[in-house]
């Protein structure tokens, strides 16, 4: 789905942001689109609505488009957004609505690389006991992209290691260890 897309068809459906505020308990309309949330976001490279984006087609009523969104799929639900929203929206909460809406309503979605993203996602943090975001970048668009998609990503991915926003070493977890022990448990 693309902006323009969405912005060609915009009618405003008020009682459909009313319903998704009651289902998730959150005040959407109180969203001012400062972006933190998605510049906080570990995985918007691999979403098609960035989540202030997200929060401002709920705002317009645009539900069904966001429940047959990538985003709600691709949501790792690490709440990092919802920490930084500085009019305390719980956003990942909003994001599980989605979801949970989407599944009680049958929605199909393209959605066609959410088992690659969830693989890259959950080797990452079995290597490392938390999610290392430049190597599950690189298998997921590799995966899903292959080399052309890497080449395209590359910019924004170097941009953002200009700018201190991502790390290329793996993070050191004091509990990695746990995190392993309960990797081998779920797979025994
Ligand atoms: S909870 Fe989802 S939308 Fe929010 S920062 Fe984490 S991955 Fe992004
Ligand atoms: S951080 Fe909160 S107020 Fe800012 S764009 Fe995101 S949801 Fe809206």
């Amino acid at each position: 789905m693309t902006v323009a897309k969405i912005h060609e068809k915009i009618i405003p459906k008020p009682s459909l942001r009313k319903k998704i505020e009651e289902l998730s308990g959150q005040k959407i309309s109180a969203c001012f689109q400062c972006e933190k949330c998605t510049n906080g976001c570990p995985v918007t490279f691999a979403m098609d609505v960035v989540p202030h984006r997200l929060m401002r087609m709920l705002q317009l009523g645009l539900l069904d488009e966001a429940l047959r969104s990538d985003t709600i799929w691709v949501c790792a639900s690490c709440e990092t957004c919802t920490t930084r929203c500085p009019n305390d929206i719980d956003i990942a909460h909003v994001m599980d609505t989605l979801r949970q809406l989407s599944q009680r309503e049958g929605i199909k979605t393209a959605q066609k690389s959410a088992p690659i993203f969830h693989s890259a996602f959950l080797s990452s943090l079995r290597r490392h006991g938390r999610v290392h975001e430049p190597e599950m970048a690189v298998v997921y668009t590799l995966r899903s992209g292959g080399l052309n998609g890497l080449r395209k990503q590359a910019g924004t991915g170097i941009a953002m290691f200009r700018r201190g926003k991502i790390k290329l070493l793996p993070p050191r977890v004091s509990a990695g260890r746990q995190v392993k022990n309960i990797f081998k448990k779920v797979k025994k």
